[in-house]
């Protein structure tokens, strides 16, 4: 494309194509005036404001340098006086309007600054009447008295997160900034991102924690550190600012996953680490304090059970306990669960330390919780359980599908994008049981009957396969096992699939054509698809869709299983998995075994080891006595939470490290206090396979330590001789043994920040698109694995006629540990609650708010009802994460036979009216 070359100022200067005349200034280094115009973050310009009015030689009237481009030869005249007079005249015209600077809501706003730089910081003009404080919303205030209506908020709301609630309304003098129809904030169905206080320029919108009682800004940061997001899979970048060794707010940073946007959770929920139920020294079992499963911790105390004890005593109790039980019962008899929410250094040494201080393959955590099927599927066909493509690839795509996942909640940035490829005319399908957000922008919402997406998947693949659609050169090309999946498709034809998963055939057959055909298709999936007992039946079909049209290895197409939570992609690679070793090298294979045999100076197990379920049923069986559990939740998040709970409980010697007592720390021997996110640095891989680097941002409180320090501290105990100075020291080591991190070194994380692997050079990005030229299999080839329809585990009787679904809120983040430690979260979702369609609570005579019992056959909760139109009748879904009625009492631990993770999204329930609670409690 041509640039342009024009005169600015004077001087010959030349634009980029798409190149405003204020953004050529800006980087000849001319700062023009701007207020509705933000090129940090990159909003389209509105040139509303007039503020950035330049002069153009042989024009009549002023340009808007924001929106104005540049033709060649035009003489573009910046600072002439009458541009500059009509800037200050913009300038005092808004002025007039705004609270005097000493008690404005933020004298050191944008605008504030900018009219200190064009000196015009008072009025002639009278003032208008402007309107009151609007304090509804727990972490955001809104004060329209200051509000130049430059419609920044508007675009953030509307045109970058894609939630439609800020709006401009009235006309004339009454026009305003509204939230829906013109609700309060806090009312209204604000989703709380915050996008809009990042990107007002004035202060009629800001973080509610900077002001005081009467509006005005009191909290000034000391200081800001770059890090991340501690919550999901996206891996937000963000700027966290400190007071005090306080954190006080959250902005987001133009990080490759986010560019700049943040959701609720990522901007309001970082307060956890500061709530005074911090463990702040180790703690360790009173004598007289027996392990009793049906016990809870007492939510006002929760250290009851526990005394203090200095981290000497602590560490020697904890790894004399787990020695004792390794020389007398066996190396078997010892588990760990590592976290996905800590960093790839401390995964890697949580395995370590497991494989061989402990001596077994005895080590997982929660990504058998979410992903464990997808990985199996994405292995068994492709060798690598990571993504193809960023979501980011969604802008590429022409048909983006959405099965088994509600990003909007659970992966809200990655959401955003979505919506604005659909903003941009990409067709979007979502197919799901429940509806959801994501379903009013979606060209086609698939609500299939629960727990039948083999028979949907199956029969677009039946429609792909019979109607020629599929990719012949592709298939020839990068993939095996076609013929077989021809031939068993068979089976499959849409009509018969209607009656098993509820979607008319016809429909069945658009949407694969829609798949098919399109120049580029990609697939994002979430628990929906893997939390089955046909979990990686599910996740082969949607391999087989990508296989078999040739839709994966270009822009816009692929396979992107979205990960839950903030580093369950980089545990994984690290080798928290029982059968695999760093990078998923089986651990049955010697050749595979050796270099790590070699570098720890150790033989390894070459058995497989336990996962978490199973570990849970071998305490029960007495095969395992003994447990190191860092940062996971079982007692929460397990199904069949009573078994689960029984065999904490019956463990000899539990040693727990976490932040606090949680549900499961409340079983321990040994309380070990750790770090928050925000207090430690490390490197998280999200879900895109981006490694980025977190960095410290505060102290820990107390005498609560570095986890990497704890877990070596443990391992020194029990006769490692490990001399690691932190995690850079520990990321070179993982740098030996993983190839994917082949590149990428800690020195390269901090210059950076972030790198996608694979990557072919130290010096080039990394490959976002994997897969562009075949497999890493043996062959070469992918391999496509036909699915057979099977039910789920238990099916809805007589006795317990609904399906009960679990998952989250978008407020509360896996077991809740940590968000409902956050006022604003915990603010705005204060309690369990369980969702139903109007027309199931008609039936059970009940109204929102009131309480309703869920039996299963493995336990019953009391909890509010919530009317829902999104669940479909015949179902209750539920949050996993609120300890007073927890989900996972009730769910079905039957495992899918291949990843081994539980059918968390299915089980048999009955519901009817709580007998003595009502909504008035
Ligand atoms: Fe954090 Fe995920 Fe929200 Fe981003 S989308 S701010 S990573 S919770």
């Amino acid at each position: 494309m041509t640039r342009i070359q024009f005169e600015l100022d004077g001087k010959m200067v030349e634009a980029q194509p798409g190149e405003s005349i204020w953004q050529v200034a800006k980087r000849e280094g001319t700062d023009i005036p701007h207020l509705c115009y933000s090129p940090e973050p990159d909003y389209r310009a509105d040139g509303n404001c007039r503020a950035c009015m330049v002069e153009i030689e042989g024009e009549r009237v002023l340009a808007a340098s924001c929106k104005r481009m540049p033709n060649v030869g035009m003489k573009v005249k910046s600072a002439s006086a009458r541009a500059v007079s009509a800037r200050k005249m913009v300038m005092e015209l808004l002025v007039a309007d705004q609270p005097a600077r000493e008690t404005s809501h933020d004298p050191d706003s944008k605008f504030w600054s900018w009219a200190d730089k064009v000196d015009v910081t008072e009025s002639r003009f009278p003032a208008n009447e402007r309107w009151a404080s609007d304090t509804s919303h727990p972490a955001m205030s809104v004060n329209l008295d200051a509000c130049i209506q430059c419609g920044l908020c508007v675009r953030a709301c509307r045109e970058v997160q894609v939630n439609d609630v800020i709006g401009m309304a009235y006309r004339n003098h009454d026009a305003k900034i509204v939230f829906d129809f013109d609700d309060p904030m806090g009312e209204s169905t604000c989703v709380a991102c915050g996008e809009c206080v990042q990107a007002c320029p004035t202060g009629a919108l800001m973080p509610s924690a900077y002001l005081d009682a009467n509006q005005t800004r009191t909290v000034y940061p000391d200081k800001t550190v770059d890090s991340l997001c501690p919550f999901c899979g996206v891996g937000c970048q963000v700027e966290y600012q400190i007071k005090d060794e306080k954190i006080v707010y959250a902005e987001g940073r133009d990080g490759p996953a986010n560019h700049n946007r943040l959701c609720v959770k990522g901007r309001f929920g970082f307060d956890y680490i500061h709530h005074p139920h911090r463990i702040t020294k180790p703690l360790v079992r009173l004598p007289n304090a027996k392990k009793d499963a049906g016990d809870q911790v007492d939510p006002a105390n929760p250290f009851t059970h526990f005394r203090e004890a200095s981290w000497d005593e602590a560490l020697d109790i904890a790894a004399q306990g787990l020695v004792k039980i390794r020389d007398t019962k066996g190396v078997k008899a010892l588990a760990g669960f590592g976290s996905a929410k800590g960093s790839n250094e401390e995964a890697y040494l949580f395995q370590k330390l497991v494989r061989t201080g402990f001596g077994s393959n005895n080590v997982d955590h929660c990504t058998r919780l979410c992903h464990a099927s997808s990985v199996a599927a994405l292995m068994e066909g492709l060798n690598s359980g990571a993504v193809s493509a960023p979501f980011s690839a969604a802008a590429d795509a022409e048909v983006i599908i959405v099965i088994g996942a509600n990003p909007t909640v659970n992966h809200p940035v990655a959401a955003t994008f979505i919506k604005n490829a659909v903003k941009k005319g990409a067709k979007l399908i979502v197919m799901d049981p429940r509806r959801q957000t994501l379903s009013r922008h979606a060209t086609k919402h698939l609500q299939f009957k629960p727990g039948s997406d083999v028979a949907m998947l199956n029969a677009m693949l039946h429609t792909i396969v019979t109607e020629g659609l599929t990719d012949a050169q592709y298939i020839a090309g990068y993939t095996e096992g076609f013929d077989d999946l021809k031939e068993k498709i068979k089976e499959f034809p849409p009509e018969k699939m209607e009656p098993i998963c509820g979607i008319p055939a016809e429909t069945l057959r658009e949407v694969a054509r829609m798949y098919a055909k399109a120049k580029s298709s990609i697939i994002f999936w979430g628990m929906g698809i893997s939390q089955h007992v046909h979990g990686t039946d599910n996740a082969r079909c949607l391999i087989a869709l990508a296989l078999t049209t040739g839709q994966i290895g270009r822009p816009g197409t692929g396979l992107h299983p979205l990960r839950g939570q903030n580093n369950v992609q980089g545990a994984s690679d690290a080798g928290l998995i029982p059968m695999f070793l760093p990078d998923y090298q089986p651990v049955g294979r010697v050749d595979l075994r050796q270099p790590f045999e070699h570098l720890w100076h150790q033989e390894l197990d070459p058995v497989r080891g336990l996962t978490v379920v199973e570990i849970m049923d071998a305490i029960h069986a007495g095969t395992i006595s003994g447990m190191y559990i860092e940062g996971e939740n079982p007692a929460m998040s397990d199904p069949d939470l009573q078994h689960a709970r029984e065999a904490l409980a019956k463990l000899e010697h539990l040693v727990v490290q976490d932040l606090f007592v949680t549900e499961t720390a409340f079983h321990a021997d040994v309380i070990l206090p750790a770090s928050a996110f925000a207090e430690k640095a490390g490197s998280f891989t999200n879900t895109d396979r981006r490694v980025q680097i977190a960095r410290q941002v505060v102290k820990p409180p107390g005498d609560a330590r570095q986890d990497l320090w704890i877990i070596q501290e443990i391992a020194r105990r029990m006769g490692l001789d490990w001399n690691y100075n932190g995690p850079a020291d520990v990321f070179t080591e993982m740098t030996h043994v993983m190839p994917s991190l082949k590149n990428i070194t800690w020195e390269r994380l901090e210059r950076e920040g972030a790198v996608t692997y694979p990557v072919s050079d130290p010096f080039v990005p990394g490959n976002e698109i994997i897969f562009t030229t075949g497999f890493p299999t043996e062959s070469g080839r992918g391999k496509i694995v036909p699915a057979k329809v099977i039910a789920p585990d238990e099916i809805p009787d007589d006795e317990y006629p609904m399906v009960l679904s679990t998952g989250r809120v978008l407020e509360h983040w896996h077991t809740g540990s940590m968000t409902r430690r956050s006022e604003v979260l915990d603010n705005i979702e204060p309690e369990a609650v369980a969702f139903m369609s109007p027309k199931d609570m008609r039936r059970l005579n009940v109204w929102p708010g009131d309480f309703v019992r869920l039996e299963t056959r493995r336990g019953a909760i009391e909890v509010r009802v919530r009317s829902d139109r999104d669940v479909p009748e015949n179902m209750v879904f539920m949050p996993f994460c609120y300890a007073e009625a927890a989900a996972n009492l009730l769910t079905n631990p039957a495992l899918d036979p291949f990843g081994k993770i539980p059918e968390f999204k299915f089980c048999a329930v009955r519901a009817k009216p709580a007998e003595l609670r009502s909504a008035a409690e």
